[in-house]
């Protein structure tokens, strides 16, 4: 049996200095209860009412727990091995780049007792960590999509437009987010996600590099022999859309060249 949550963040305590695990052993049955109520919530997706943190007194030393020590280490390898392969080779919250970090999804100034949770503690990259900053809920309303306890909707939320300058030889792309349908309760989760962590416009930045490197892995897949850049392309979004949504970034980016007729146009500019 895996260390339950309470289990990892104790063996971090108790290898903490005696004036630290002190006072956090003298508030173990908090403690206990805060991380009960978390996991409750979590599995019933109520955190956004989760009550204000008991153990502001002691936040210093909870805190302290979220750091460089070999439980923490376990902490996140565990995270890290709970994903499907390949899950976490792009940002949960932005899918643009690497997760270079760690998000606490409450954070932890707010909530000090979970920065040691494992179902608080996000791979994430610098730029959405530092864009979400203490920010979670706003009006009872959480403000990002929870990579662990929100399921990725299935409405078409993302969309894009491909945008072709025959005379540059240029292909571009234009995303756009909209509602699809969603119901009230997940879009307003949804876009006050994309807002807050700008990712329209983030993944308009990219949209050149993005197509380039499409157009360059069908260019490979056509000089090694292969025929049907579509079908390859479709298949590419088919294998993303497993891992990440069907209304993944580049999921949705790739599903979109392939239905293009122009798409060995564009291969042919490279
Ligand atoms: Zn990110």
């Amino acid at each position: 049996m895996p260390p339950t949550h309470i289990q990892r963040f104790e063996y971090i305590r108790d290898k903490k200095n005696i004036i630290s695990r002190n006072k956090l052993v003298n508030q173990q049955a908090d403690i206990r209860a805060r991380f009960i109520d978390y996991e409750t919530r979590f599995a019933h997706n109520t955190l956004a009412g989760i009550p204000a943190s008991p153990l502001l007194a002691i936040k210093d030393e909870l805190r302290s727990c979220y750091g460089r020590n070999s439980g923490m280490k376990a902490l996140q390898d565990a995270i890290e091995a709970a994903q499907e392969d390949g899950r976490l080779v792009w940002c949960p919250y932005c899918g643009i780049t690497t997760p270079t970090s760690y998000d606490h999804y409450l954070p932890a100034s707010e909530f000090p007792e979970f920065a040691a949770h494992a179902l608080n503690i996000v791979p994430a990259c610098a730029k959405c960590n530092s864009a979400k900053d203490d920010i979670w809920l706003t009006t009872g309303v959480r403000q990002f999509i929870h990579f662990y306890l929100d399921d990725i909707p299935v409405f078409p939320y993302l969309s894009v437009q491909l945008v072709a300058d025959p005379l540059a030889q240029a292909v571009g792309a234009v995303f756009g987010l909209s509602q699809a349908g969603m119901p009230a309760s997940i879009w307003a989760v949804m876009e006050s996600h994309f807002r807050r962590l700008k990712l329209i416009e983030r993944y308009n930045r990219q949209s050149n590099t993005l197509v380039n490197q499409a157009l360059k892995v069908s260019k490979v897949y056509l000089d090694s022999g292969g025929h049907d850049a579509a079908l390859f392309l479709e298949n590419l979004a088919a294998d993303q859309a497993n891992l990440f949504g069907s209304y993944d970034l580049r999921a949705v980016l790739w599903r979109a060249m392939s239905a293009d007729p122009d798409l060995p146009v564009w291969i042919g500019w490279l």
